[in-house]
């Protein structure tokens, strides 16, 4: 299918993509990697009478590193340079990991951050990273802009807190511990495909006990979440009883893919092997 006919405006600065997007009434959206955008405007599933295409604007490609080990990244930071970035591996390596589950290299070499987390897919890798990382989102609009935790970002499924007048311009990830363990595992029908579920996890260790977990599950509720039950389970009493919790924590859909219940084995199976993984590398 073919697009409904919209005007298209190429800003060349953040100053110009805002006022732009502040003077048209709510009626524009922003344009990065289109990869999620453009197959919705084709299906006529959304209707935008006027682009604002953010891929001129210089600077906003950008990883740097910020102390105690975190990095900002810019917005239009593409999905194929997360997952081949030296500092994204040495600092997150779990999102390195979690980046070779994104859909086709002609998709990672288009889609953005920035895109990613503002289309607010529960099933997609970079919010859970987000969540899983503590991410602070930052955005800019004709008054300045604001900084956003991941817990506040994700509202619904493809819904975030940004405002239509409000851009991402990066996003802050604050260093791990040191020694942390990580492990991600996802399970998807085909390799590319989005998962059906996903587990994240990072662990850190005293010895053989954890002292400090973190687990964020994908596809398996109407928002990329947290799984603070099965975090806390962990610490107390061990892998099998933070999957057995994470099976609970969990509100599933049932679709065309797996029903609520398989959804719900999933999260349980793909918690204990993430753990598993994650406190083999924190030896
Ligand atoms: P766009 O498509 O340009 O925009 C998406 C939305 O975000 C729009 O509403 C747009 O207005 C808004 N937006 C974009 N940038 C900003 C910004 N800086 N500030 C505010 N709003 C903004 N993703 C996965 O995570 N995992 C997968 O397995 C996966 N598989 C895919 C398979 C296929 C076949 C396709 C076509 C896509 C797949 N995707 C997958 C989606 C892909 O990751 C997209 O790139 C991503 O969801 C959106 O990023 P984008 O830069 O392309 O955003």
């Amino acid at each position: 299918m073919k697009p409904a006919p919209f005007d298209y405006v190429r800003a060349a600065t953040v100053d110009e993509a805002v006022a732009i997007l502040a003077g048209s009434n709510g009626e524009a959206k922003v344009l990065a990697g289109g990869q999620s955008l453009v197959p919705m405007l084709n299906f006529r599933v959304v209707d935008v009478p006027l682009f604002v295409d953010i891929n001129g604007i210089e600077g906003l490609d950008r990883i740097e590193e910020t102390d105690g080990g975190g990095l900002r990244i810019g917005a239009l930071t593409r999905h194929s340079t997360l997952e081949t970035s030296n500092l994204v591996k040495d600092r997150f390596p779990v999102m390195h990991e979690a980046m070779k589950h994104v859909a086709h290299l002609a998709i990672r070499n288009r889609g953005t951050i920035g895109g990613s987390l503002s289309h607010a897919d529960p099933a997609a890798e970079l919010p859970t990273m987000a969540v899983l990382l503590n991410a602070t989102i930052i955005t800019a609009n004709a008054s300045g802009g604001r900084e956003i935790s991941a817990a506040e970002f994700f509202i619904a499924p493809l819904t975030t807190s940004l405002t239509p007048d409000e851009i991402v311009v990066a996003v802050d990830l604050p260093g791990l511990p040191q020694g942390s363990g990580y492990g991600f595992e996802e399970f998807a029908q085909r390799r590319g495909d989005f998962g059906i579920a996903g587990v994240a996890a990072i662990v850190k260790m005293d010895g053989q006990i954890v002292t400090k977990a973190r687990i964020a599950l994908m596809g398996l509720h109407d928002i990329p979440m947290r799984a603070h039950g099965a975090e806390a389970a962990l610490v107390e009493n061990g892998i099998d009883a933070a999957a057995a919790a994470a099976r609970q924590e969990v509100d599933p859909m049932t679709d065309l893919h797996g029903s609520a219940e398989y959804r719900r084995h999933l999260a349980e199976a793909l918690t204990r092997r993430a753990l598993i993984t994650a406190i083999e590398r924190s030896h």
